[in-house]
């Protein structure tokens, strides 16, 4: 499209291995020696070591590096991971949306970030004052009466959330009877896992044609052994269920849980309160709703709020105002009610705390309102620009993300894959590929509300140039991809089966192979 030199194909060799200032990194233990130090210590006086048969036979064996080049190795690494700073990243249902600069300043704040779990609760009143202040927004947002923040991610959330869910179960004295989960197919994979670990029976739902859990199969299994349903809203397919209160009467009335995976919340936050529409138990993401994208494995937050039927049974601790301050209830013996043990050792991800609060707090109650809005305004953007040239899945408007299947590629000899490397070559991280499951050759583009209409623009005009060039039989453009990348295709079903965890002398790594 621009008036450039091409850049020729055949990728030119050169001396080092570089690629202009793309630099090859070797792993650590490559570049290092054993007998570099990047700091100088003091020669060890002679001691007689007390250690006896614990004293390790031989030298660590670490990597031995000058400090620039300790710094340049950890420096290259992180620029090879892309991430929302860099550029748009698609990825459906992990809302990969940016973090604000204020978030990071606050979270760096000495007050949050140089304390320790263990320290008296007297010195640390303004963390426990942040805590309560951000379940009183999660509670206010959502309509329902408990939170426990200590769950680490979503599906640790989902993990907290059924166990409370079981724990209720138990004190009615139906453990044995009650057994089965009721899980839609379009469930994120996370919520059967949770179900199973947890010893119930998952039995699957199956959606209908508007890609919604199907009222009447559901309805079908219901009976006096349901535990619980575990559904998404919105759902997988970026699709309101729309009979959710329906859905969640009918349930109560058999003795069920309704747990609602609330991880995709930006889509509705400031709209809807999911208490009102009978939910019992949902997480919630800190990481995708309130911002602290979760990119290159960073931590994440899955605060689940509980309903009356549920508060009784939160996960210890939690935090208490009292008449001198805030205090934390850390021992079953201080509580009042039924927790059913803890999630974590100490209180849950502070750093994410703060980020969230300070989100929640720098947009009030209409900017999250909006923060919904806009992300459903991006998607339906991105869907009615796309529409007409690849497969929607579903009729009608879409919340958060926009879901494609492969009908399009149809004839081509190309597959979803393929057409995602192809973006990598274009300079896109690809959307979320082959999921959810019940379309074929899924692709799930959630834009979210952070992007600029010059950014959608540019990405809808480069998804229709690779659909031109697919439909023109252009297909090496796509079954090579990619072709601009340090890497080409790697063998991920390889690299899963066969994981090689630790480094490898060229003698193990020799032996390893035979
Ligand atoms: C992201 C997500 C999860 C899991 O959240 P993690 O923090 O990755 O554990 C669960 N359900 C849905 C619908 C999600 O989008």
């Amino acid at each position: 499209m621009n008036e450039m030199t091409p850049i020729t194909k055949e990728r030119k060799q050169t001396f080092t291995g570089h690629q202009a200032l793309i630099l090859e990194e070797k792993l650590i233990f490559e570049i290092g020696s054993a007998d570099k130090s990047g700091v100088d210590l003091e020669p060890v006086p002679e001691v007689t070591p007390r250690l006896g048969d614990c004293m390790a036979p031989s030298k660590p064996d670490l990597p031995g590096l000058s400090e620039p080049e300790a710094m340049r190795h950890f420096v290259r690494l992180s620029q090879k991971n892309h991430s929302i700073d860099a550029g748009l990243y698609p990825l459906g249902s992990c809302t990969m949306k940016h973090n604000p600069r204020l978030n990071e300043k606050m979270a760096r704040l000495p007050g949050f970030s140089d304390i320790h779990p263990l320290q008296p609760v007297s010195t640390v009143q303004g963390a426990l004052a942040l805590m309560d202040e951000l379940a009183h927004w999660l509670k206010t947002l959502t309509n329902m009466p408990a939170v426990a923040l200590s769950p680490k991610a979503g599906a640790h959330g989902e993990l907290c959330g059924m166990m409370a869910i079981r724990a209720a179960i138990e004190a009615r004295g139906e453990l044995e009877t009650r057994r089965r989960v009721l899980v839609p197919e379009s469930a994120h994979g996370t919520n059967p896992a949770t179900a199973a670990l947890l010893g119930f029976k998952v039995d699957e739902i199956p959606a209908n044609a508007d890609g919604r859990v199907d009222l009447a199969a559901f309805k079908e299994k219901l009976g006096d052994d349901v535990a619980a349903i575990m559904l998404t809203n919105p759902n997988t397919c970026g699709l309101f269920e729309r009979d959710i209160i329906e859905i969640a009467d009918a349930l109560h009335e058999v003795g069920g849980y309704f747990y609602c995976d609330g991880a995709n919340f930006n889509a509705i936050v400031g709209r809807v309160r999911p208490g009102d529409l009978g939910i019992d138990a949902m997480h919630i993401n800190l990481h995708k709703t309130f911002s602290t994208p979760h990119g290159g494995g960073g931590p994440g937050s899955g605060p689940t709020v509980l309903s009356d039927r549920l508060a009784a049974f939160a996960p210890l601790p939690y935090v208490v105002a009292g008449e001198d301050g805030f205090d934390l209830i850390e021992l079953e013996a201080q509580s009042a009610d039924q927790p059913f043990g803890r999630m974590v050792a100490f209180h849950g991800q502070m750093g994410m705390f703060v980020r969230a609060l300070s989100y929640m707090k720098s947009h009030g109650s209409d900017g999250l309102r909006q923060v919904a809005e806009d992300a459903v305004l991006n998607a339906n953007y991105i869907l009615a620009s796309l529409q007409d040239v690849m497969t929607a899945s579903f009729a009608g408007p879409c919340m958060h993300e926009a879901l494609f299947d492969d009908g399009f590629l149809k004839g081509t000899g190309i597959d979803t894959l393929d057409f995602a490397k192809a973006m990598i070559d274009e300079g896109y991280h690809p959307m979320t590929m082959y999921f959810p499951l019940v379309v074929h050759g899924a692709m799930l583009i959630e834009p979210t509300e952070t992007e600029s209409r010059d950014t959608l623009d540019l990405f809808i005009a480069t998804l229709r140039d690779l659909v031109r060039s697919a439909n023109a039989g252009e297909t090496e453009r796509f079954t090579n991809a990619p072709e601009l990348a340090p890497r080409r295709r790697l063998d991920e079903t390889r690299a899963a089966r066969h994981p090689i965890l630790r480094w490898q002398t060229a003698e193990e790594a020799a032996q390893a192979a035979e």
